[in-house]
């Protein structure tokens, strides 16, 4: 039988507790990991593997790391996935007998991390809890460094559930095992790791606790237990009050616009779809906040984009009133730039790990607040004098920590050098006594010289001997017997001390002792006071950030030339000369060709959208949609005039490459996207279909691309851009009223085809395959075969068409084809497309200038 040493059953027993996180076992001045704790560690940290003796025949596998670097290593354990358990040693070793009592003080884990590289400064840093109680599915989610906390619940949906947790991108998830296996059999698998734990640990009183008796009551029961669930989780594993969370804020689903991740994706609303990064987004486009928790809240809002008309003028109303005045913008903005991250800082407030440094910047961001204040309060906007009415300047925080904490405080706080004189009588006395002790040991030295003639005697400190006098060798003669008293030996010089320095010593030392000590309580006092006043920080925070995304969406929207959107609850969805505000942005030239969309419940509300790859269709349907979501999120939009209908969803439906998840093929993926559209779309909802049916033959695609589209126009009736290259499809126009046939004009000179990104009505000839093909230097039998293949699968389709519609439903402006060769092949042409263009569009001449060319 293997019997461990007391200290590796010591360590086996709290490891029980701690099983699904490395163990950090504090041993003197190093954490140090044991068994396959150690074995894992030391390669996912690149440490050195050792072994140590515990009481068996084979050693311990053992790695560790020093304790004043620990920090480091904690968070690169996290930044992989990992949980990360920290055991303290509870008692001073100095001070016990056998054993020293050793206990976890805190799992740090991805969720719940207060500091470092793993919080962005302006993203969130979501842990996400999902429970069901009686068939209602109930989310909450903390971000415990800014301590907000969310929740929401609906009856059984667990598409919505991915949609929502798809919006938080949580780092940490946890609650029922059965839901959590869902989400991650759904879940994509790229993208930042989650760290998933199953936990069904909880008490009906932690929210009454937490929160108090009305919060409770406010919320229904599945909502009390998912955030009692995810409470009891914070509980156990920070082990210490959660004096940052303060709130619960509670939401309805059906309060803001859904958007189903795909579509985020799509539309690149926070991140772009290739690189996965911010850079290129819409949130990146928009984000011009001066403060951390303004660039956390836009992303809030481009999240959840608002349903309500009245929040969205509200918003509105404050950013035309910053667009408009330049000034006052940039008063604002300057105010801002001085504040710093409010909610951050209160949560280290709250988590007993802010220093000196924090209440300085927490202070410096006070000082701002009355002229931000003031700014608002004398603001030509509504929204912004409401704000000013309820905004607390917090002056009594700012001058408390003014007057304790010295300006420039060191980063320890346990070394003394934070509060300020004046501040404390106690304080200001050691202080006194420990530079009059000083003063008196100067004079020492002054008094030792003449005393002995050695003009060379000097008093030193070291913190082993303390204060000495030292003399050089040269000098020794002249020192007088007896008095003094050798204490150490160096190459040129000998080192004494004197009764009556030593007790001077121990007077100087004693007052720094206390020195220290007394400013740590201090600075904890002082700590412990702002703590109490944590919700008044908070909500201070959440109206600086608000004010900040006003004037970031006023900044850009005055800089690209938005217009205000006039909303509308009505269906009609018009915009003249709308842009896509990314691609926009980043096209060097200027050269973008705005678009008109008409799109109105007596006429047309779907678009049937033909043109060849790289003609601009994407990008058009794109910007529809991104108008609708900047209007309801309080935003000025890149058009010359939009009346926009509050939209409910967005679906999107865009072919892309990279969307194969858990091993389905596109063409399900698109298709169980679809059945989504069907069952959830309502008339005030907005579809978006690019490339529909590309995933499997031709006709089948067809097939399956014309009932989804006849679907959505007899059923739904919701507004809707289809883009196909199934040209063949325009005939549709005939038999549904609501829907057009529009197409993005192109033109051919010589080897070039030309863009001209104009959205034109009438179906594009062809699909231009077979030119491309040829442009790109194919075979000459090749083209002809292809073309002569082509001529046959048309001529069948015609004639099962035939008995019902008129085949290829050709329409003014464009071209039935003829195809018996390659030279007669006839896209296009600007002067087709000239006749096609209504009087109120810019003529395809005008628009050329910013057309651009490409070479096939
Ligand atoms: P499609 O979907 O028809 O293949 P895209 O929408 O992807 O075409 O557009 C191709 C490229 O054309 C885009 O990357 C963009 O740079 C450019 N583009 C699209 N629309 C416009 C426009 N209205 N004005 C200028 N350039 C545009």
């Amino acid at each position: 039988m293997s019997k461990y040493t007391p200290m590796i059953e010591q360590y086996l027993s709290i490891k029980e507790q701690a099983k699904d996180a490395f163990l950090f076992f504090r041993l003197g001045d190093f954490y140090e990991m044991f068994f396959d704790d150690a074995i894992l560690a030391s390669k996912e940290l690149e440490i050195t593997l050792t072994g140590r003796e515990g009481g068996v025949a084979e050693k311990i596998p053992m790695c560790g790391v020093p304790y004043h670097s620990a920090e480091n290593y904690i968070q690169r354990l996290i930044e992989k996935g990992y949980k990360v358990a920290i055991c303290e040693q509870m008692e001073e070793p100095s001070a016990t007998k056998g054993m020293v009592r050793r206990d976890i003080v805190r799992v740090v884990t991805p969720g719940t991390v207060m500091e470092g590289k793993v919080l962005g400064d302006k993203s969130n840093n979501y842990m996400v809890c999902v429970t069901e109680t009686d068939g209602m599915l109930a989310l909450a989610a903390c971000d415990l460094s800014t301590g907000e906390l969310y929740v929401t619940s609906v009856p059984d949906s667990k598409e919505w559930l991915l949609d929502e947790i798809n919006i938080y991108e949580p780092s940490e998830m946890l609650g029922d095992a059965h839901l959590l296996d869902f989400v991650t059999s759904r879940m994509s698998p790229v993208g930042r790791r989650v760290v998933y734990t199953a936990w069904d640990k909880s008490k009906d009183d932690l929210v009454r606790d937490q929160f108090g008796e009305a919060t409770w009551a406010r919320l229904t029961e599945e909502r009390r237990r998912c955030v009692s669930r995810l409470i009891s989780y914070l509980n156990e594993t920070q082990k210490r009050s959660l004096g940052q969370l303060t709130q619960i804020s509670v939401y309805e689903p059906n309060h803001f616009m859904i958007l189903d991740p795909f579509t985020r994706r799509n539309l690149e609303l926070v991140e772009t779809v290739r690189e996965r990064s911010k850079k290129g987004s819409l949130l990146w486009l928009l984000d011009r906040t001066e403060t951390s928790m303004g660039a956390r809240l836009l992303r809030r809002w481009i999240d959840k984009p608002l349903l309500s008309s009245s929040l969205i003028e509200e918003r509105l109303e404050a950013v035309d009133k910053l667009y408009h005045q330049f000034i006052f913008r940039e008063d604002v903005r300057t105010q801002l730039k001085e504040i710093y991250d409010l909610e951050r800082l209160v949560g280290r407030i709250a988590f007993g790990s802010a220093n000196a440094r924090d209440l300085i910047a927490l202070k410096l961001s006070l000082a701002q607040i009355p002229s931000l204040r003031e700014l608002c309060a004398e603001s030509p906007s509504n929204t912004l004098r409401r704000i000013a009415q309820t905004l607390d300047s917090c002056t009594d925080l700012c001058t408390l920590i003014e007057e304790a904490v010295a300006d420039e405080p060191p980063i320890s706080v346990r070394d003394g050098g934070l509060i300020k004189e004046g501040y404390h009588q106690r304080l200001d006395e050691l202080r006194e006594a420990s530079v009059n002790g000083k003063r008196w040991i100067a004079e020492l030295e002054a008094k030792e010289r003449v005393a002995t003639g050695i003009r060379s005697l000097k008093i030193g400190y070291n913190k082993v001997f303390g204060y000495y006098i030292e003399v050089t060798k040269s000098n020794l003669a002249s020192l007088p017997e007896g008095r003094y008293e050798r204490k150490q030996t160096l190459a040129n010089a000998e080192r004494y001390i004197t009764p009556e320095l030593k007790e001077k010593e121990s007077l100087i030392l004693e007052a720094e002792d206390k020195m220290v000590d007394l400013e740590y309580t201090l600075f904890s006092e002082l700590r412990s006071k702002l703590n109490a006043e944590i919700p008044r920080l908070q909500k201070l925070a959440e109206q600086v950030a608000e004010i900040d995304v006003y004037q970031s969406l006023a900044t850009v929207s005055a800089e690209r030339g938005f217009v205000k959107p006039e909303l509308t609850t009505g269906y009609d969805f018009v915009v003249e000369q709308g842009r896509h505000p990314v691609v926009e942005a980043v096209m060097k030239d200027g050269g973008f060709i705005a678009n008109n969309t008409v799109l109105e419940e007596a006429d047309a509300h779907i678009l049937l959208i033909t043109g060849p790859n790289m003609a601009g269709k994407s990008t058009y349907m794109r910007q529809v949609a991104l108008i609708a979501i900047m209007a309801q999120i309080g935003c000025f939009v890149p058009a010359a005039r939009a009346k926009v209908p509050m939209l409910d969803r967005i679906f999107t439906r865009i072919g892309a490459a990279d969307d194969l998840i858990g091993g389905q093929s596109t063409f399900m993926v698109e298709m169980a996207d679809i059945q989504v559209m069907t069952e959830k779309a309502t008339p005030r909802s907005l579809i978006i279909i690019d490339e529909l049916g590309r995933g499997t033959s031709t006709s089948e695609g067809m097939a399956i691309a014309q009932a989804v589209i006849e679907f959505v126009h007899d059923t739904i009736g919701c507004k809707a851009l289809v883009s196909t290259h199934f040209h063949e499809l325009a005939h549709l126009e005939q038999g549904l009223s609501s829907l057009r046939n529009y197409s993005m004009a192109v033109q051919e000179s010589g080897d070039k085809v030309n863009f001209l990104r104009k959205l034109i009505p009438g179906a594009a000839s062809s699909s231009y395959g077979i030119y491309c093909a040829r442009l790109a230097g194919l075979p000459n039998n090749i083209i002809e075969r292809a073309n002569g293949l082509l001529y046959g699968f048309e001529q069948a389709a015609a004639q099962v068409t035939a008995g019902t519609e008129t085949a290829g439903g050709a329409k003014e402006g464009t071209d039935v084809r003829s195809v018996s060769g390659t030279e007669e092949i006839s896209p296009m042409t600007a002067k087709h497309a000239d006749q096609a263009l209504p009087a109120n569009i810019e003529t395809v001449s005008q628009a050329q200038s910013g057309s651009q060319q490409a070479t096939l």
